[in-house]
Protein backbone atom coordinates (compact mmCIF):
# COMPACT_ATOMS: atom_id res chain seq x y z
CA UNK A 1 0.00 0.00 0.00
CA UNK A 2 1.47 3.29 -0.98
CA UNK A 3 1.68 6.29 1.56
CA UNK A 4 -0.81 8.70 0.31
CA UNK A 5 1.58 11.53 1.31
CA UNK A 6 4.48 10.70 -0.86
CA UNK A 7 5.26 9.81 -4.60
CA UNK A 8 8.87 7.46 -4.45
CA UNK A 9 10.08 8.11 -7.66
CA UNK A 10 11.96 4.92 -9.23
CA UNK A 11 14.32 4.82 -11.83
CA UNK A 12 12.51 1.95 -14.50
CA UNK A 13 16.33 0.90 -15.56
CA UNK A 14 17.32 -0.19 -12.13
CA UNK A 15 14.24 0.34 -9.89
CA UNK A 16 16.25 2.33 -7.58
CA UNK A 17 14.72 5.23 -5.70
CA UNK A 18 15.30 8.52 -7.56
CA UNK A 19 13.66 11.17 -5.69
CA UNK A 20 10.08 11.14 -2.58
CA UNK A 21 8.19 13.78 -3.17
CA UNK A 22 5.02 15.24 -1.06
CA UNK A 23 1.87 14.05 -2.28
CA UNK A 24 -1.23 16.80 -2.64
CA UNK A 25 -4.56 16.37 -0.70
CA UNK A 26 -7.48 18.06 -1.84
CA UNK A 27 -6.76 20.91 0.37
CA UNK A 28 -3.32 21.67 -1.28
CA UNK A 29 -5.37 21.72 -4.69
CA UNK A 30 -7.75 24.00 -3.33
CA UNK A 31 -4.93 26.34 -1.69
CA UNK A 32 -3.16 26.05 -5.19
CA UNK A 33 -6.27 26.84 -7.19
CA UNK A 34 -6.79 30.55 -5.27
CA UNK A 35 -2.92 31.62 -5.41
CA UNK A 36 -3.69 30.62 -9.53
CA UNK A 37 -6.88 32.52 -9.27
CA UNK A 38 -5.22 35.60 -7.77
CA UNK A 39 -2.03 35.26 -10.20
CA UNK A 40 -4.34 35.02 -13.33
CA UNK A 41 -5.98 38.52 -12.49
CA UNK A 42 -2.76 40.22 -12.90
CA UNK A 43 -1.70 37.99 -16.03
CA UNK A 44 -4.66 39.01 -18.30
CA UNK A 45 -4.27 42.20 -17.50
CA UNK A 46 -0.92 42.57 -19.23
CA UNK A 47 -0.21 43.70 -22.32
CA UNK A 48 -0.38 40.96 -25.05
CA UNK A 49 3.41 41.74 -26.00
CA UNK A 50 4.86 41.96 -22.02
CA UNK A 51 3.36 38.34 -21.38
CA UNK A 52 5.26 36.84 -24.87
CA UNK A 53 8.53 38.31 -23.72
CA UNK A 54 8.17 36.82 -20.51
CA UNK A 55 7.44 33.12 -22.24
CA UNK A 56 10.11 33.68 -24.57
CA UNK A 57 12.67 34.02 -21.25
CA UNK A 58 10.75 31.46 -19.99
CA UNK A 59 11.76 29.21 -23.15
CA UNK A 60 15.44 30.51 -23.35
CA UNK A 61 15.59 29.27 -19.69
CA UNK A 62 14.25 25.99 -20.66
CA UNK A 63 17.10 25.88 -23.54
CA UNK A 64 19.62 26.75 -21.20
CA UNK A 65 18.84 23.35 -19.44
CA UNK A 66 17.86 21.35 -21.97
CA UNK A 67 20.48 18.67 -20.81
CA UNK A 68 19.53 18.82 -17.44
CA UNK A 69 15.60 17.99 -18.12
CA UNK A 70 16.38 15.20 -20.34
CA UNK A 71 18.94 13.76 -17.58
CA UNK A 72 15.67 13.93 -15.18
CA UNK A 73 13.40 12.27 -17.95
CA UNK A 74 16.12 9.52 -18.40
CA UNK A 75 16.09 8.95 -14.48
CA UNK A 76 12.53 9.47 -13.96
CA UNK A 77 10.87 7.98 -16.89
CA UNK A 78 13.52 5.06 -18.66
CA UNK A 79 13.72 7.21 -22.21
CA UNK A 80 16.71 7.28 -24.06
CA UNK A 81 18.85 10.03 -23.91
CA UNK A 82 17.77 11.52 -27.82
CA UNK A 83 14.20 10.88 -27.22
CA UNK A 84 14.44 12.48 -23.94
CA UNK A 85 16.60 15.77 -25.13
CA UNK A 86 13.72 15.67 -28.13
CA UNK A 87 11.35 15.90 -25.42
CA UNK A 88 12.60 18.88 -23.37
CA UNK A 89 13.68 21.14 -26.38
CA UNK A 90 9.98 20.20 -27.75
CA UNK A 91 8.56 22.00 -24.48
CA UNK A 92 11.48 24.61 -25.35
CA UNK A 93 9.69 25.33 -28.69
CA UNK A 94 6.44 25.24 -28.32
CA UNK A 95 6.89 28.16 -25.52
CA UNK A 96 8.09 30.16 -28.10
CA UNK A 97 5.23 29.00 -30.67
CA UNK A 98 2.81 29.59 -27.95
CA UNK A 99 4.83 33.29 -26.86
CA UNK A 100 3.67 34.32 -30.61
CA UNK A 101 0.37 33.40 -30.30
CA UNK A 102 -0.71 35.51 -27.37
CA UNK A 103 0.41 38.58 -29.53
CA UNK A 104 -1.95 37.14 -32.70
CA UNK A 105 -5.28 36.11 -30.09
CA UNK A 106 -7.34 37.85 -32.85
CA UNK A 107 -10.85 38.38 -33.02
CA UNK A 108 -13.15 39.06 -35.88
CA UNK A 109 -15.17 41.95 -36.77
CA UNK A 110 -18.44 40.58 -38.26
CA UNK A 111 -20.36 42.78 -41.10
CA UNK A 112 -24.31 43.15 -39.20
CA UNK A 113 -26.55 46.30 -40.01
CA UNK A 114 -27.24 49.12 -37.52
CA UNK A 115 -23.76 48.84 -35.49
CA UNK A 116 -19.95 47.16 -35.62
CA UNK A 117 -19.91 43.76 -33.89
CA UNK A 118 -16.77 42.42 -32.16
CA UNK A 119 -15.20 38.89 -31.07
CA UNK A 120 -12.62 38.77 -28.15
CA UNK A 121 -11.14 35.80 -27.25
CA UNK A 122 -10.88 36.32 -23.25
CA UNK A 123 -8.95 33.80 -20.98
CA UNK A 124 -11.06 31.02 -19.04
CA UNK A 125 -9.19 31.93 -15.66
CA UNK A 126 -7.22 29.29 -14.08
CA UNK A 127 -6.86 25.80 -16.08
CA UNK A 128 -6.10 22.21 -14.78
CA UNK A 129 -3.68 19.93 -16.85
CA UNK A 130 -3.59 16.11 -15.71
CA UNK A 131 -0.57 14.83 -17.41
CA UNK A 132 0.42 10.83 -17.62
CA UNK A 133 3.80 9.25 -17.53
CA UNK A 134 4.92 8.57 -21.06
CA UNK A 135 6.01 11.73 -22.23
CA UNK A 136 5.53 13.93 -18.99
CA UNK A 137 7.61 16.83 -20.21
CA UNK A 138 5.86 17.60 -23.78
CA UNK A 139 2.48 16.62 -22.53
CA UNK A 140 2.63 18.74 -19.77
CA UNK A 141 3.86 21.58 -22.18
CA UNK A 142 1.46 20.86 -24.73
CA UNK A 143 -1.84 21.57 -22.33
CA UNK A 144 0.20 24.30 -19.81
CA UNK A 145 2.00 26.52 -22.34
CA UNK A 146 -0.93 28.17 -24.60
CA UNK A 147 -3.44 28.18 -21.75
CA UNK A 148 -0.78 30.22 -20.13
CA UNK A 149 0.06 32.38 -23.27
CA UNK A 150 -3.76 32.76 -23.82
CA UNK A 151 -3.49 35.06 -20.40
CA UNK A 152 -4.63 32.26 -18.09
CA UNK A 153 -3.05 30.49 -14.87
CA UNK A 154 -1.99 26.62 -14.59
CA UNK A 155 -2.36 24.20 -12.26
CA UNK A 156 -0.63 20.98 -13.24
CA UNK A 157 -0.53 17.78 -11.49
CA UNK A 158 1.93 15.17 -13.06
CA UNK A 159 1.48 11.28 -13.60
CA UNK A 160 2.73 9.81 -9.78
CA UNK A 161 5.82 7.98 -11.27
CA UNK A 162 7.21 11.35 -13.54
CA UNK A 163 6.56 14.54 -11.52
CA UNK A 164 10.45 15.85 -11.77
CA UNK A 165 10.71 17.13 -14.99
CA UNK A 166 7.41 19.17 -14.12
CA UNK A 167 8.62 20.30 -10.88
CA UNK A 168 11.99 21.98 -12.43
CA UNK A 169 10.04 23.23 -15.55
CA UNK A 170 7.79 25.24 -12.74
CA UNK A 171 10.94 26.21 -11.38
CA UNK A 172 12.86 27.44 -14.41
CA UNK A 173 9.21 29.45 -14.84
CA UNK A 174 10.21 31.47 -12.16
CA UNK A 175 13.76 31.81 -12.73
CA UNK A 176 13.01 33.11 -16.70
CA UNK A 177 10.68 35.98 -14.24
CA UNK A 178 6.83 34.29 -14.95
CA UNK A 179 4.85 35.72 -11.91
CA UNK A 180 4.34 33.52 -8.66
CA UNK A 181 1.67 30.83 -8.53
CA UNK A 182 1.16 31.51 -12.66
CA UNK A 183 2.59 27.68 -13.43
CA UNK A 184 2.11 26.18 -10.39
CA UNK A 185 2.54 21.73 -10.03
CA UNK A 186 1.13 19.93 -8.08
CA UNK A 187 2.34 16.25 -7.99
CA UNK A 188 -0.20 13.78 -6.55
CA UNK A 189 -2.44 10.73 -7.01
CA UNK A 190 -5.17 10.59 -9.51
CA UNK A 191 -8.12 9.75 -6.80
CA UNK A 192 -6.74 12.30 -4.62
CA UNK A 193 -4.95 15.32 -6.20
CA UNK A 194 -6.87 14.40 -9.49
CA UNK A 195 -10.15 14.11 -8.97
CA UNK A 196 -9.75 17.64 -6.45
CA UNK A 197 -8.78 19.46 -9.54
CA UNK A 198 -11.66 18.17 -11.79
CA UNK A 199 -13.81 18.93 -9.29
CA UNK A 200 -12.92 22.46 -8.45
CA UNK A 201 -15.28 25.41 -9.01
CA UNK A 202 -12.98 27.68 -9.70
CA UNK A 203 -10.96 25.71 -12.24
CA UNK A 204 -12.63 26.44 -15.51
CA UNK A 205 -11.06 23.88 -17.82
CA UNK A 206 -9.24 20.52 -17.64
CA UNK A 207 -7.15 19.42 -20.35
CA UNK A 208 -6.56 15.21 -19.58
CA UNK A 209 -4.24 13.10 -21.20
CA UNK A 210 -4.42 9.69 -20.18
CA UNK A 211 -6.35 6.15 -20.33
CA UNK A 212 -9.66 5.88 -21.88
CA UNK A 213 -11.02 4.56 -18.79
CA UNK A 214 -9.73 7.62 -16.67
CA UNK A 215 -11.10 10.48 -19.25
CA UNK A 216 -14.58 9.35 -18.81
CA UNK A 217 -14.51 9.41 -15.55
CA UNK A 218 -13.02 13.21 -15.93
CA UNK A 219 -15.76 14.34 -18.50
CA UNK A 220 -18.60 12.90 -16.12
CA UNK A 221 -17.05 14.88 -13.22
CA UNK A 222 -16.66 18.02 -15.55
CA UNK A 223 -19.87 17.33 -16.98
CA UNK A 224 -21.48 17.87 -13.21
CA UNK A 225 -20.16 21.95 -13.46
CA UNK A 226 -20.56 22.01 -17.31
CA UNK A 227 -16.32 22.64 -17.20
CA UNK A 228 -15.13 21.94 -20.67
CA UNK A 229 -12.46 19.52 -21.08
CA UNK A 230 -9.97 18.55 -23.66
CA UNK A 231 -9.29 14.79 -23.44
CA UNK A 232 -5.96 12.80 -25.01
CA UNK A 233 -6.57 8.99 -24.73
CA UNK A 234 -5.30 5.60 -25.98
CA UNK A 235 -4.95 4.61 -29.20
CA UNK A 236 -4.49 1.85 -31.69
CA UNK A 237 -2.69 3.10 -34.71
CA UNK A 238 -2.72 1.22 -38.31
CA UNK A 239 0.32 1.31 -40.19
CA UNK A 240 -1.22 0.31 -43.69
CA UNK A 241 1.34 -0.96 -46.14
CA UNK A 242 0.27 -1.06 -49.58
CA UNK A 243 2.10 -3.70 -52.12
CA UNK A 244 3.70 -0.64 -53.94
CA UNK A 245 5.44 0.67 -50.75
CA UNK A 246 8.39 1.26 -49.68
CA UNK A 247 8.50 -1.68 -47.58
CA UNK A 248 12.00 -0.78 -45.38
CA UNK A 249 10.74 2.46 -44.35
CA UNK A 250 7.29 1.27 -43.95
CA UNK A 251 8.09 -0.99 -41.68
CA UNK A 252 10.45 0.93 -39.43
CA UNK A 253 10.56 -0.75 -35.98
CA UNK A 254 10.26 2.68 -34.09
CA UNK A 255 6.98 3.58 -35.75
CA UNK A 256 5.71 1.29 -32.54
CA UNK A 257 8.99 0.76 -30.43
CA UNK A 258 9.50 4.55 -29.84
CA UNK A 259 9.23 5.21 -26.23
CA UNK A 260 9.00 1.36 -25.66
CA UNK A 261 5.77 1.10 -27.15
CA UNK A 262 4.50 3.57 -24.87
CA UNK A 263 3.22 5.67 -27.12
CA UNK A 264 -0.88 6.51 -27.68
CA UNK A 265 0.92 7.33 -31.40
CA UNK A 266 2.37 4.18 -31.69
CA UNK A 267 1.53 2.03 -34.99
CA UNK A 268 1.12 -1.47 -33.33
CA UNK A 269 -1.16 -2.58 -35.51
CA UNK A 270 0.71 -3.31 -38.95
CA UNK A 271 -1.50 -4.15 -42.13
CA UNK A 272 0.20 -5.51 -44.39
CA UNK A 273 -1.27 -6.02 -48.29
CA UNK A 274 -0.75 -9.95 -48.95
CA UNK A 275 1.76 -10.05 -51.66
CA UNK A 276 4.47 -8.71 -49.05
CA UNK A 277 3.14 -10.09 -46.32
CA UNK A 278 6.25 -13.21 -45.45
CA UNK A 279 8.46 -10.26 -47.02
CA UNK A 280 7.34 -8.08 -44.47
CA UNK A 281 7.83 -10.89 -41.71
CA UNK A 282 11.39 -12.26 -42.58
CA UNK A 283 11.89 -8.25 -42.53
CA UNK A 284 10.76 -7.76 -39.08
CA UNK A 285 12.66 -10.23 -37.61
CA UNK A 286 15.88 -9.07 -38.57
CA UNK A 287 14.88 -5.84 -37.35
CA UNK A 288 13.41 -6.93 -34.01
CA UNK A 289 17.23 -8.48 -33.44
CA UNK A 290 19.07 -5.49 -34.71
CA UNK A 291 17.40 -2.99 -31.69
CA UNK A 292 19.68 -2.24 -29.05
CA UNK A 293 17.75 -2.44 -25.98
CA UNK A 294 19.27 -1.20 -22.34
CA UNK A 295 20.29 1.50 -20.11
CA UNK A 296 18.72 4.94 -21.27
CA UNK A 297 21.17 6.87 -20.39
CA UNK A 298 23.83 5.21 -22.98
CA UNK A 299 23.72 7.79 -26.50
CA UNK A 300 23.99 3.89 -28.24
CA UNK A 301 20.34 2.73 -26.63
CA UNK A 302 17.11 2.81 -28.89
CA UNK A 303 14.69 1.33 -26.55
CA UNK A 304 14.62 1.71 -23.44
CA UNK A 305 12.36 0.07 -20.09
CA UNK A 306 8.95 0.52 -19.99
CA UNK A 307 7.88 2.75 -16.90
CA UNK A 308 6.53 -0.04 -14.37
CA UNK A 309 6.05 -3.20 -12.72
CA UNK A 310 2.52 -2.94 -13.04
CA UNK A 311 3.44 -1.80 -16.96
CA UNK A 312 5.52 -4.36 -17.39
CA UNK A 313 3.00 -7.22 -16.05
CA UNK A 314 0.16 -5.81 -18.92
CA UNK A 315 1.96 -6.06 -21.71
CA UNK A 316 3.66 -9.38 -20.18
CA UNK A 317 -0.04 -10.92 -20.21
CA UNK A 318 -0.61 -10.11 -23.60
CA UNK A 319 2.16 -11.97 -24.81
CA UNK A 320 1.60 -15.74 -23.54
CA UNK A 321 4.96 -17.91 -23.41
CA UNK A 322 3.38 -19.70 -26.84
CA UNK A 323 2.37 -16.60 -28.78
CA UNK A 324 3.34 -16.70 -32.42
CA UNK A 325 5.79 -13.85 -32.38
CA UNK A 326 9.03 -11.96 -33.91
CA UNK A 327 11.20 -10.77 -30.79
CA UNK A 328 14.43 -9.00 -29.78
CA UNK A 329 16.25 -9.05 -26.99
CA UNK A 330 15.79 -7.32 -23.55
CA UNK A 331 18.41 -7.15 -20.40
CA UNK A 332 18.25 -9.05 -17.63
CA UNK A 333 18.01 -8.30 -13.62
CA UNK A 334 16.52 -5.18 -12.27
CA UNK A 335 14.33 -2.78 -14.60
CA UNK A 336 11.42 -3.18 -16.31
CA UNK A 337 12.19 -4.66 -18.94
CA UNK A 338 10.66 -6.43 -22.19
CA UNK A 339 11.54 -6.74 -25.74
CA UNK A 340 10.17 -5.93 -29.04
CA UNK A 341 7.57 -7.85 -30.24
CA UNK A 342 5.26 -8.63 -33.02
CA UNK A 343 2.44 -10.74 -32.93
CA UNK A 344 2.33 -12.66 -36.19
CA UNK A 345 -0.64 -15.32 -35.09
CA UNK A 346 -3.43 -12.79 -34.11
CA UNK A 347 -7.15 -12.05 -35.52
CA UNK A 348 -8.00 -8.87 -36.23
CA UNK A 349 -10.73 -9.19 -33.42
CA UNK A 350 -8.34 -10.80 -30.39
CA UNK A 351 -7.59 -8.65 -27.80
CA UNK A 352 -3.61 -7.94 -28.35
CA UNK A 353 -4.82 -6.75 -31.65
CA UNK A 354 -7.47 -4.86 -30.53
CA UNK A 355 -6.59 -3.51 -27.28
CA UNK A 356 -4.22 -1.02 -26.41
CA UNK A 357 -1.13 -2.76 -24.77
CA UNK A 358 1.27 0.51 -24.44
CA UNK A 359 4.31 -1.61 -24.82
CA UNK A 360 7.32 -2.55 -27.45
CA UNK A 361 4.53 -5.16 -28.79
CA UNK A 362 3.34 -4.51 -32.61
CA UNK A 363 0.21 -7.71 -34.41
CA UNK A 364 1.02 -8.04 -37.77
CA UNK A 365 -2.14 -8.84 -39.87
CA UNK A 366 -2.54 -9.13 -43.84
CA UNK A 367 -4.81 -7.23 -46.13
CA UNK A 368 -6.32 -8.11 -49.43
CA UNK A 369 -7.30 -4.66 -51.11
CA UNK A 370 -8.07 -1.16 -50.57
CA UNK A 371 -11.38 -1.70 -48.99
CA UNK A 372 -10.11 -4.30 -46.64
CA UNK A 373 -7.45 -1.99 -45.62
CA UNK A 374 -9.93 1.02 -44.65
CA UNK A 375 -11.77 -1.63 -42.95
CA UNK A 376 -9.49 -2.94 -40.76
CA UNK A 377 -7.62 0.18 -40.30
CA UNK A 378 -11.21 1.59 -38.69
CA UNK A 379 -12.20 -1.55 -36.75
CA UNK A 380 -10.77 -0.19 -33.15
CA UNK A 381 -12.78 1.82 -30.85
CA UNK A 382 -9.73 4.13 -31.13
CA UNK A 383 -8.98 6.93 -33.93
CA UNK A 384 -6.11 8.59 -33.18
CA UNK A 385 -3.05 8.89 -35.76
CA UNK A 386 -1.99 6.28 -38.36
CA UNK A 387 0.68 6.21 -41.41
CA UNK A 388 -0.18 5.05 -44.90
CA UNK A 389 2.40 3.65 -47.26
CA UNK A 390 1.40 3.64 -51.23
CA UNK A 391 3.00 5.46 -54.09
CA UNK A 392 -0.16 5.33 -55.72
CA UNK A 393 -1.28 9.54 -54.85
CA UNK A 394 -5.03 9.05 -55.47
CA UNK A 395 -5.24 5.82 -53.51
CA UNK A 396 -3.14 7.87 -50.66
CA UNK A 397 -5.79 10.28 -50.31
CA UNK A 398 -8.81 8.11 -50.76
CA UNK A 399 -7.42 6.55 -48.03
CA UNK A 400 -6.29 9.33 -45.92
CA UNK A 401 -10.21 10.06 -46.25
CA UNK A 402 -11.45 6.86 -45.34
CA UNK A 403 -9.67 6.47 -41.54
CA UNK A 404 -11.06 7.93 -38.64
CA UNK A 405 -8.67 8.92 -37.07
CA UNK A 406 -7.27 12.84 -36.39
CA UNK A 407 -3.33 12.30 -37.23
CA UNK A 408 -2.34 10.27 -40.14
CA UNK A 409 0.59 10.50 -42.42
CA UNK A 410 1.34 9.07 -45.99
CA UNK A 411 4.72 7.76 -46.73
CA UNK A 412 5.87 9.05 -43.26
CA UNK A 413 5.52 7.68 -39.78
CA UNK A 414 5.62 11.26 -37.95
CA UNK A 415 2.54 12.51 -35.92
CA UNK A 416 2.92 15.03 -33.40
CA UNK A 417 4.25 18.56 -34.64
CA UNK A 418 3.61 21.20 -32.87
CA UNK A 419 2.65 23.69 -35.77
CA UNK A 420 -0.42 20.94 -35.90
CA UNK A 421 -3.20 20.06 -34.43
CA UNK A 422 -3.32 17.26 -32.32
CA UNK A 423 -6.21 14.82 -31.30
CA UNK A 424 -8.34 11.85 -31.49
CA UNK A 425 -11.30 10.61 -32.97
CA UNK A 426 -13.73 8.09 -31.39
CA UNK A 427 -12.64 6.95 -27.86
CA UNK A 428 -9.36 8.40 -28.62
CA UNK A 429 -10.21 12.05 -27.29
CA UNK A 430 -11.95 15.25 -27.79
CA UNK A 431 -10.86 18.85 -28.88
CA UNK A 432 -7.20 19.17 -30.41
CA UNK A 433 -4.26 20.72 -29.10
CA UNK A 434 -1.23 22.40 -30.60
CA UNK A 435 -1.45 23.86 -33.65
CA UNK A 436 -2.28 27.34 -34.93
CA UNK A 437 -5.35 26.94 -32.51
CA UNK A 438 -4.47 26.03 -29.72
CA UNK A 439 -4.55 29.52 -27.30
CA UNK A 440 -8.23 29.73 -28.53
CA UNK A 441 -9.19 26.29 -27.09
CA UNK A 442 -8.18 28.14 -23.55
CA UNK A 443 -10.58 31.40 -24.25
CA UNK A 444 -13.95 31.98 -24.26
CA UNK A 445 -15.38 33.68 -27.24
CA UNK A 446 -17.48 37.24 -26.31
CA UNK A 447 -19.25 38.77 -28.92
CA UNK A 448 -19.82 42.87 -28.87
CA UNK A 449 -21.93 44.69 -30.63
CA UNK A 450 -21.88 48.78 -31.01
CA UNK A 451 -24.61 50.14 -32.06
CA UNK A 452 -23.82 53.44 -34.65
CA UNK A 453 -27.33 54.47 -34.91
CA UNK A 454 -26.82 57.22 -31.74
CA UNK A 455 -29.45 56.99 -28.75
CA UNK A 456 -33.32 57.26 -29.79
CA UNK A 457 -34.76 60.82 -29.81
P1 LIG B 1 -4.03 7.23 -16.34
O1 LIG B 1 -5.36 7.59 -16.94
O2 LIG B 1 -3.99 6.20 -15.32
O3 LIG B 1 -3.35 8.52 -15.67
C1 LIG B 1 -3.20 9.74 -16.35
C2 LIG B 1 -3.23 10.87 -15.35
O4 LIG B 1 -4.52 10.95 -14.77
C3 LIG B 1 -2.25 10.71 -14.18
O5 LIG B 1 -1.73 11.97 -13.83
C4 LIG B 1 -3.14 10.19 -13.07
O6 LIG B 1 -2.66 10.48 -11.78
C5 LIG B 1 -4.42 10.93 -13.36
N1 LIG B 1 -5.63 10.29 -12.82
C6 LIG B 1 -5.84 8.98 -12.59
N2 LIG B 1 -7.09 8.78 -12.10
C7 LIG B 1 -7.68 10.00 -12.05
C8 LIG B 1 -8.96 10.46 -11.67
N3 LIG B 1 -9.89 9.63 -11.22
N4 LIG B 1 -9.24 11.77 -11.76
C9 LIG B 1 -8.31 12.65 -12.22
N5 LIG B 1 -7.08 12.28 -12.59
C10 LIG B 1 -6.76 10.97 -12.52
O7 LIG B 1 -3.13 6.92 -17.58
P2 LIG B 1 -1.60 6.55 -17.58
O8 LIG B 1 -1.46 5.12 -17.25
O9 LIG B 1 -0.86 7.55 -16.75
O10 LIG B 1 -1.22 6.84 -19.11
C11 LIG B 1 -1.36 5.91 -20.10
C12 LIG B 1 -2.54 6.23 -20.99
O11 LIG B 1 -2.47 7.57 -21.49
C13 LIG B 1 -2.57 5.37 -22.22
O12 LIG B 1 -3.85 4.83 -22.41
C14 LIG B 1 -2.22 6.33 -23.36
O13 LIG B 1 -2.68 6.02 -24.63
C15 LIG B 1 -2.78 7.60 -22.90
N6 LIG B 1 -2.10 8.71 -23.54
C16 LIG B 1 -2.74 9.45 -24.50
C17 LIG B 1 -2.11 10.50 -25.14
C18 LIG B 1 -2.79 11.33 -26.16
O14 LIG B 1 -2.33 12.43 -26.42
N7 LIG B 1 -3.87 10.90 -26.75
C19 LIG B 1 -0.80 10.80 -24.80
C20 LIG B 1 -0.17 10.03 -23.84
C21 LIG B 1 -0.84 9.01 -23.20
Amino acid sequence: MSDPHELKVLNPATEQVVATVPAADAADVDAAVVRATRARTAWAALPPADRARLLRRFADTVDAHVEELALLEVREAGHTLGNARWEAGNARDLLLYAAGGAERLLGRQIPVPGGWDVTFHEPLGVVGVIAPWNFPMPIAAWGSFPALAAGNAVVLKPAETTPLTALRLAELALEAGLPEHLFQVLPGYGDIAGRALVDHPDVAKIVFTGATRTGREVMERCARQVKPVTLELGGKSPNIVFADADLKAALDPFSFLDNAGQDCCARTRILVQEPLFEEARAFLADALAAVVVGDPADEKTQMGPLISRRQLDRVRSYVPEDAQALSGAAPDGPGFWFPPTVLTGERPDSPAAREEIFGPVAVLLPFTDEADAIRLANDTPYGLSGSLWTRDIGRALRVSQAVRAGNLSVNSHSSVRYWTPFGGFKQSGLGRELGPDALTAFTETKNVFISTEGPAQ
